[in-house]
């Protein structure tokens, strides 16, 4: 290490983890990453990165390579079940922003992390196959131990401070505060998958259907393998008959159709057929949409954290049954306040009325799904 150049070690080379080794890099911070898996493979599948993250991502000069890999989302509707309109809106620079909101494979955008990292941090800048068991600070250093995958304790680190970007089931976490325990769950399941299916509307629309039995969200992710086909995600939330025995924050289990179809089987929405969608792609997952309760505090002396394992929050757009009470924290996130509270004044700043939003006139005229 160069005298005086600070040295970060990284936990985790998810999204967060590959993120923070190049912004630490640009501003000339040294870095180690330290990985759990053997590989970092191109995991998961679709993922929406909003503005504020796109800009991140911009100032690190890979806007090029989210538009060759990803999607540059143009709108964004919510329909009820059958597929009447409740609310239209156009996102990231169609929306005003400075930048576009992408919607990506996670696996493609970790790509593009791991080879911008790579590029500029050196090839063996990941360490592989390393699982922190433990983490300690001594002097003015901050130390950890990595066990390899038979569980033998095999590498021991030292920095200056420690970044960690483990994920929903932290281990950097669980050392911060080891009396926390699981993820919580709010007893629904998220069922994911991506497949090549026929563009629908402008090719770059998203789609959220349904109520609080079931939701449906859709949207492109990539070129497909025709002109007319995008690699679509499809995600479906339900809440199972069967609830425990799940195991919470593993992202990778596979779902079974037999739970599945009957959260699919209701929609009838236009632009997209959700059964045919759904029932015929091969390999899709599940998992339980579960997250932790805010921390007072991210960061002890020389220790960090930073993504899931700082903050992991139920997926947006998705219905969130109330878990715990029906404080705003349980309300399903992605509606603004106005449409769930119609009491609320609907004036602008200037005094104007502003107008009633569609779904007020959905609700009105009947909704039928
Ligand atoms: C395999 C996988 C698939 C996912 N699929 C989706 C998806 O389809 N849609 C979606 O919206 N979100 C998905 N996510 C979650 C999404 O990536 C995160 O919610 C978000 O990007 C925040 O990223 P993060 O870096 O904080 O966490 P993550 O992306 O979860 O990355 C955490 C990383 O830390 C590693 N790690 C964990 N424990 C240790 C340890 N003790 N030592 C060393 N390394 C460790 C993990 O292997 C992982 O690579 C997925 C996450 C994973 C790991």
């Amino acid at each position: 290490m160069a005298a005086g150049r600070l040295k970060a070690l990284i936990v985790g080379a998810g999204i967060g983890g590959l993120t923070a080794a190049l912004a630490c890099h640009r501003r000339g911070i040294e870095c180690e990453i330290y990985e759990q898996s053997a590989t970092v493979g191109e995991l998961g599948v679709g993922i929406n990165i909003l503005p504020d993250a796109v800009r991140e991502l911009r100032d690190l000069g890979l806007l090029s390579r989210l538009d060759q890999a990803g999607v540059r989302t143009y709108e964004l509707f919510y329909l009820s079940r059958l597929g009447q309109e409740v609310w239209h809106e156009l996102r990231g620079t169609d929306a005003g922003h400075d930048v576009p909101q992408f919607s990506i494979h996670r696996g493609h955008l970790q790509a593009i992390l791991h080879s911008a990292v790579r590029e500029r941090l050196g090839e063996n800048a990941v360490r592989t196959g390393q699982r922190l068991v433990a983490v300690e600070e001594q002097a003015g250093r901050v130390a950890a131990v990595f066990a390899d995958r038979s569980g033998r304790e095999a590498v021991r680190a030292e920095g200056d401070l420690l970044i960690g970007a483990d994920g929903i089931r932290s281990a950097v976490r669980a050392a911060l505060d080891p009396g926390e325990g699981d993820p919580l769950w709010n007893g629904a399941v998220l069922w994911r998958g991506t497949r090549d299916w026929a563009s629908f509307l402008t090719g770059r629309s998203m789609l959220i259907a349904g109520g609080l039995q079931s939701k449906a969200v859709i949207y492109p992710v990539g070129p497909g393998e025709t002109a007319a086909t995008r690699l679509t995600n499809w995600a479906v939330i339900g809440v199972p008959e069967r609830p425990s025995g799940r195991w919470l924050g593993d992202w990778s289990r596979a779902g079974h159709w037999d739970e599945l179809r009957g959260f699919v089987e209701p929609f009838r929405i236009g632009p997209v057929d959700v059964l045919a969608l759904t029932s015929g792609t091969p390999v899709y997952y599940e998992y339980p949409l579960c997250d932790r309760d805010p921390l007072p505090r991210w960061s002890h002396s020389r220790i960090t954290l930073l993504g899931d394992a700082a903050h992991p929050c139920t997926r947006s757009g998705p219905t969130e049954p109330p878990r715990r009470s029906s404080t705003p924290a349980a309300w399903p996130t992605g509606w603004p306040s106005w449409v769930l509270r119609p009491g609320l004044p609907r004036t602008t700043k200037s005094g104007a009325r502003r107008p009633r939003p569609s779904s007020c006139r959905t609700a009105g005229a009947g909704r039928k799904g």
